[in-house]
């Protein structure tokens, strides 16, 4: 019998009525940072919403509710790292959430689409702290780019 983690999803504020499709085609098909999960593990989305907008105040709310559904891990989503311009609160949100919730936060969801990955190529020396961390697991390859286009 497979593992069952919960997970949770945050969006960006700015992307607050995105339906989500790419992260929960993502979660599905085990791409990106749902990749991370071994193959005895079954996932279960238990929480979907956005961060409030800037500078994030629904971070201070929604662990709590998705950790009475059972969530463990909250998922940023792939917008709030690559999207123009990049949060700048990822560090600060991750360390929260640990130190409040005792949950676990992971950098992205679906992989980078590859309209968004030119750009990453353009400006990843300039933006974030440590931004190799935080795309380790959406980086993906070409076609995973595509199929996320
Ligand atoms: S940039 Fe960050 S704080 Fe602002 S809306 Fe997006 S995720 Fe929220």
């Amino acid at each position: 019998m497979k593992q069952l983690v919960r997970v949770g999803i945050i969006i960006c504020g700015r992307y607050s009525s995105c339906a989500g499709g790419k992260c929960l085609r993502a979660l599905r098909e085990r791409d990106g940072a749902f990749s991370g999960y071994g193959g005895g593990v079954e996932l279960e989305l238990a929480g979907f919403t956005s961060c409030g907008g800037c500078p994030g105040g629904n971070i201070e709310y929604a662990p709590e509710e998705m950790k009475k559904n059972g969530v463990e891990a909250i998922h940023f989503a792939t917008g709030m790292i690559i999207g123009y311009p990049p949060c700048p609160n990822l560090d600060y949100f991750k360390d929260f959430i640990k130190s409040r919730f005792n949950m676990k936060a992971v950098y992205g969801t679906h992989p980078i689409p590859v309209s968004y990955f030119e750009q990453y190529n353009i400006m990843k020396d300039k933006r974030i702290k440590d931004w190799e961390d935080k795309t380790r697991l959406i980086i993906g390859n070409e076609e995973l780019r595509l199929k996320y286009n």
